[in-house]
């Protein structure tokens, strides 16, 4: 029997290929229906996903495994991203879209970015020490001051300079002085970055997917039963049903340090290790607002300290669907160190007074609905400790049949293609076979 932790969309990837593969499976979920945080809802005339979650796919392979998941109307869609700086509401990547601010302002960070390239050609690139010094070396000084400083301290919540980069390579891009240039010029770079389109689905919101991936499982995925210990030596999971359930196999995509905590059998320097992870949470507010201000975009990033949010979402210019004629379904992202109290009641307020200042909200919008979400763990915190405690509890766990998998049973910075892909993986290696 293959146990898998967690019907999320990592755990239903991999149960899809159990299921693929014949193997002997069941799904353990802890919430009454699948999905984690790719759940979506309805509530009066709107529709949320807990948080903003759009599909970018960059692996041809996985597209076509996606696109095969039956019922879902799926939809390619050409991002329309900006960021609100200085009062001005510019497109995104603000690195390759400097037109629009005050000619003071970028020659500056195109100075700012030349002499990093200076620097960069007579001494070449020195490996940098944090990530602070990582976007300094890339975009300059001045555009790290006025975006990419602050709009990191409101995500991570810890000071750049004790954070790694690793997780930068596909999500930060990097332009060469001509994509500036022209920027600065006014040429839009639609093409720039990792997400220039995406997948959504036409209706339904995100939660298709889950729903899709989990079609057919019947009692193999079961609901409402949260695991509470493993047993490593004996191959048992116990549930909070007081059910007991052996295991040949395992794979865990619940957070990795949940699962450290109730596994019995982890070595003390593993258990110290899971103890030293760190992570943000994110308080995601969903918002239906009648007659709304200015609606931007699909998302907005906002870097300022000014307002209370790092980014705002518009699911209703994704699919019109999530909102009735007139109105918006809005989001606002905010972040917490895990451990954090956090007022929900206060931050709906403060939320509100930022929307707006920013023009989302005008005299005469009206909220009609308010559906906040806390995603704990939202985002897993690159410091120096993560590398090594992830690949000692790898290997810890891997001695007792345990396969770690996806964005939080991994604990990495994978989005939903490669949380499900690493899902696929995670099964693959279960039943000993290998390719897709
Ligand atoms: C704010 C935010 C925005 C994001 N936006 C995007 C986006 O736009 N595009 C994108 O591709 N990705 C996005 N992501 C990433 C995306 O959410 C993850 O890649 C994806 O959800 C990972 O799926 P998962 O199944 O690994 O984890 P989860 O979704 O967390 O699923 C884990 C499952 O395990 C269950 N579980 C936990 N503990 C137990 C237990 N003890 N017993 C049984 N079950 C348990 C949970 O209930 C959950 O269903 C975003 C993430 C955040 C935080």
């Amino acid at each position: 029997m293959i146990l898998v932790l967690g019907g999320g969309v990592t755990g239903l990837a991999a149960a899809k290929t159990l299921d693929a593969a014949g193997a002997d499976y069941l799904v353990l979920e802890r919430e009454a229906e699948p999905g984690g945080w790719c759940r979506s809802i309805s509530l009066g005339r709107y529709a949320f996903d807990f948080s903003g979650h759009f599909l970018h796919v960059s692996d041809p392979g996985m597209l076509e495994w996606i696109m095969e998941v039956p019922g879902i109307p799926w939809r390619s869609i050409r991002r329309d991203a900006k960021v609100w700086l200085r009062g001005r509401m510019t497109p995104y990547p603000f690195q390759v879209h400097l037109k629009g601010h005050d000619t003071a302002f970028v020659a500056r960070c195109l100075a700012g970015f030349a002499r990093e390239r200076i620097r960069e050609s007579v001494h070449g690139m020195q490996p940098p020490e944090s990530l602070a010094e990582w976007f300094r070396q890339r975009f300059g000084k001045e555009m790290c001051d006025a975006f990419f400083y602050p709009y990191n301290r409101k995500m991570w919540r810890t000071p750049l300079s004790r954070l790694g980069y690793d997780w930068t390579g596909w999500s930060v891009p990097v332009p060469r002085f001509e994509d500036l240039l022209a920027g600065a010029a006014g040429e839009i770079r639609q093409g720039f970055g990792y997400n220039a389109s995406f997948h959504y689905p036409a209706r339904g919101g995100i939660g298709v997917l889950a729903a899709g991936l989990s079609r057919r499982m019947g009692d193999r995925l079961r609901t409402g039963a949260k695991v509470v210990e493993v047993d490593l030596r004996a191959r048992r999971v116990r549930t909070s049903e007081g059910e007991t359930l052996p295991y040949g196999s395992l794979i865990s995509t619940i957070p990795l340090p949940a699962l450290a905590a109730c596994s019995g059998g982890l070595p003390l320097a593993a258990r110290r290790a899971a103890e030293a992870l760190k992570w943000v949470k994110v308080l995601a507010i969903n918002l239906g607002i009648r007659a709304p201000g200015a609606t931007p975009g699909h998302w907005v990033y906002v870097p300022e300290k000014g307002y209370p949010f790092f980014r705002v979402g518009f699911l209703s210019n994704v699919a019109r669907s999530s909102a009735p004629p007139g109105c918006a379904s809005a989001f606002v992202e905010k972040s917490f160190l895990s451990g954090a109290r956090v007022d929900a009641e206060g931050e709906v307020k403060t939320a509100l007074r930022g929307l707006g200042r920013m023009g989302v909200l005008r005299r005469g919008s009206r909220i009609e609905e308010i559906h906040p979400v806390m995603l704990d763990p939202g985002y897993v915190i690159f410091d120096g400790a993560r590398e090594g405690a992830v690949s000692l509890l790898r290997r810890e766990f891997g001695l007792h049949g345990v396969h770690l998998a996806g964005r939080y049973g991994a604990w990495n910075y994978y989005g939903m293609e490669k949380s499900m892909e690493d899902g696929i993986r995670a099964a693959r290696e279960a039943v000993g076979t290998r390719g897709r």
